[in-house]
């Protein structure tokens, strides 16, 4: 099995399992991501206490990228500082759609490293960072984003 196979795998798992796909009636934070270009609808909960994020879920509809990315995200952000937020999600878009794709170091990357595999197909790179820029939309205080 190559890389994009296991890559694939990934993704296509984390679609059909997502993580922590509910909404939070606690929720500090939430705003609604929406891509035109693919009819995603993906929805963001945070609860935060001090600078922390203790629970994080999403809700809403959408092709299997967007959804893959928004349940590995949860995965990844939960129990995460503002701060190491910030660090993940600036690494992430990063990873999709900085020029030059980054050296990734596995052992630390892990499931994330499945997103680079979209780097390939241009159109989804939106998809894919949906759930990331809602997340960043609800911190800012916003209740809606749109990639457009
Ligand atoms: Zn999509």
């Amino acid at each position: 099995m190559d890389l994009s196979d296991l890559y694939q795998e990934i993704i296509l798992d984390h679609n059909k399992h997502p993580r922590n796909a509910h909404d939070m009636s606690d929720a500090t934070h939430s705003a609604e991501g929406y891509n035109p270009l693919c009819g995603d609808e993906i929805k963001v909960y945070l609860k935060l206490e001090g600078d922390r994020v203790v629970d994080i879920s999403f809700k809403g509809e959408g092709c299997a990228i967007s959804k893959a990315s928004a349940s590995l995200m949860t995965e990844r952000l939960k129990g995460k500082t503002l701060a190491e937020l910030g660090k993940e999600s600036a690494f992430v878009l990063d990873l999709l759609s900085a020029e030059e794709e980054p050296e990734l170091d596995l052992g630390e990357v892990g499931d994330l490293a499945a997103l680079s595999g979209v780097r390939q197909f241009p159109a989804r790179i939106k998809c894919a960072t949906l759930a990331w820029h809602a997340v960043d939309a609800a911190l800012a205080g916003e209740d809606k984003i749109s990639t457009e």
